[in-house]
C-alpha cells in the first residue's frame, strides 16, 4: 500500500509512534522492549557515511581511511548508545510515576519513549521530561572523563580520544537541543508541566508549550530552506533533515493539544454515554457470500460483531472479508474468519470514554465492542467521539464572557 510522505510524518507525529517503516524489536534494556524503525537505520548508515567521509577528516585532519572508518563505526555506536540511555532515563522515572511506558523507539529523529496513556501528575511530567536531557550531560562527562583518560595512558591513541571527545560533545548538544521549551521536546514537557502545577490546568500547559513548539518549528523550516539554498550538497541532507524535524514538531505539539482538550472535555465519562447501541450483529454460521449481500450491502456497517445465542463471540470486519480469495466466501463460514474477541476490541461500558479513544487512535480502529461479560451491549466509534468533542470544544469557545456582575 502507497502511503504519502506528509501521511506517514503526521502518523509518527500523531501517534507519538514512528511509523514510517517497520520496526523490529532489538533487545530489552531494564525491561522496556528496544525497537528500532526502518528509518533509523537509514539515518546512521548517512550519520556514518557522512562522519568518515565529510566531517572526520575536516576536524581531524592527518589519518588514513582505513582510521577513518574505525573512527566512523566507534562513533555510530556511541550515538546509539547515547540515545538509548537519554531514553532510557525518560522510561525508568515515567515508570516510577505510573507512566506505563510501551517500547523506546530509534527512529529518524533520534528515540522516543512511547508512553501508553496521559502524563500522572505535573511533578512526575517534570521528572520524566528533565531525566534525558540530564542522563546526556552524565553521558557527556563520562565520555570526556574517558577521552582525558585515554589522553593521559594512552597519548599516542589520538584518534579514539578524538572519537570520544566528539561524542562529549554531541551529548552536551543533545541535552541542549532537547532543552528547547518547545513541546514535545523534553523542554517544552518540562514548561507544560510547571504551567500545569502553577495554573493547575494541563490543557493550558499543553497549549502554551506547543505554540512555542510551533514557533520553534517554524525556525526550524526557515534554517532548513537557508541549509537547501545556501550551505550546497551538505546542506541539502541538512536541510531535508531539519525540515522533516519542523514538520513532525509541529504536527506532535497539534496533536498533544487535542489529545489534552478531548481528555479534559471528557473528564469521567463512560463508554456507555455515547455507545450506539442500534447495531446489527450477525450469527456466526452464516457464509461470507450471505453475510455481503444480507448484511453489509443493507446496513453498510464497516464491521459487524458476531453473537451466537445472545453471547458476543467475536468480530468480523469488512477488512479481513476483502482479504479473504472470493472463491471461497461460498462455503467460508463468519466464525472461521472473524477475530477473536480481546481488551484491543472489546470495552465493558463502564470503561473510560477518553481511554476507549485514545486506544482507537493507537491501535487505529473505527470503532470498539461494548460489552457487558458476555452480553453484547453496542460500539463506541471514533467518528461518534470525534463529532462530540468537536461540537463541545466549539460550544465552549463560543460562552459569553461575564465582564461585570452585582451581587
Ligand atoms: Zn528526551
Amino acid at each position: 500500500m502507497a502511503i504519502s510522505l506528509p501521511r506517514l510524518l503526521r502518523n509518527a507525529a500523531t501517534r507519538g509512534k514512528a511509523v514510517f517503516f517497520r520496526r523490529v524489536t532489538l533487545f530489552h534494556c531494564f525491561g522496556f522492549p528496544v525497537k528500532a524503525d526502518g528509518s533509523w537505520l537509514f539515518l546512521s548508515v548517512l550519520i556514518c557515511w557522512t562522519l568518515i567521509n565529510k566531517h572526520f577528516p575536516v576536524i581531524y585532519a592527518g589519518h588514513s581511511p582505513q582510521v577513518y572508518q574505525l573512527m566512523g563505526f566507534a562513533a555510530i555506536c556511541g550515538i546509539f548508545a547515547s540515545i538509548i540511555a537519554h531514553e532510557v532515563a525518560h522510561a525508568i522515572i515515567a515508570e516510577h510515576y505510573q507512566m506505563p511506558i510501551e517500547s523506546i523507539t530509534l527512529f529518524i529523529f533520534g528515540g522516543v519513549a512511547v508512553m501508553k496513556g496521559d502524563p500522572s501528575s505535573p511533578k512526575g511530567e517534570f521528572l520524566m521530561a528533565i531525566a534525558g536531557p540530564i542522563m546526556s550531560v552524565i553521558m557527556g562527562l563520562l565520555f570526556w572523563a574517558a577521552k582525558l583518560g585515554v589522553v593521559f595512558y594512552f597519548p599516542t591513541a589520538v584518534a579514539a580520544w578524538q572519537v570520544l571527545g566528539y561524542l562529549a560533545g554531541l551529548n552536551l548538544v543533545i541535552a541542549l537541543f532537547n532543552m528547547v521549551p518547545a513541546f514535545p521536546l523534553d523542554g517544552g514537557r518540562a514548561l507544560r508541566a510547571i504551567i500545569w502545577k502553577r495554573k493547575d490546568n494541563l490543557v493550558l500547559g499543553t497549549r502554551i508549550a506547543s505554540e512555542l513548539g510551533a514557533i520553534f518549528a517554524y525556525g526550524l523550516l526557515v534554517y532548513a530552506l537557508y541549509c537547501i539554498v545556501f550551505r550546497g550538497e551538505t546542506g541539502m541532507w541538512q536541510g531535508i533533515w531539519f525540515g522533516l524535524l519542523g514538520y513532525f514538531v509541529h504536527g506532535a505539539g497539534a496533536y498533544a493539544v487535542r489529545q489534552t482538550e478531548s481528555r479534559s472535555l471528557l473528564g469521567s465519562e463512560t463508554v456507555s454515554r455515547f455507545m450506539n447501541s442500534q447495531v446489527i450483529a450477525v450469527s456466526p454460521d452464516l457464509t461470507i457470500t450471505d453475510l455481503v449481500d444480507n448484511y453489509v450491502y443493507k446496513h453498510y456497517q464497516r464491521s459487524f460483531p458476531v453473537v451466537d445465542r445472545g453471547e458476543l463471540t467475536g468480530l468480523i470486519s469488512l477488512q479481513s472479508i476483502l482479504s479473504l480469495d472470493r472463491h471461497k466466501w461460498h462455503w467460508l463460514h463468519v466464525a472461521s474468519v472473524m477475530e477473536p474477541l480481546n481488551e484491543k476490541n472489546v470495552v465493558t461500558p463502564d470503561f473510560n470514554a477518553a481511554d476507549a479513544l485514545e486506544l482507537m487512535q493507537r491501535l487505529q480502529k473505527e470503532q470498539l465492542l461494548v460489552a457487558d461479560g458476555k452480553k453484547f451491549l453496542g460500539v463506541i466509534s471514533h467518528r461518534d467521539l470525534a463529532a462530540y468533542l468537536s461540537i463541545t470544544l466549539k460550544i465552549d469557545s463560543n460562552k459569553p464572557v461575564i465582564t461585570s456582575r452585582t451581587a
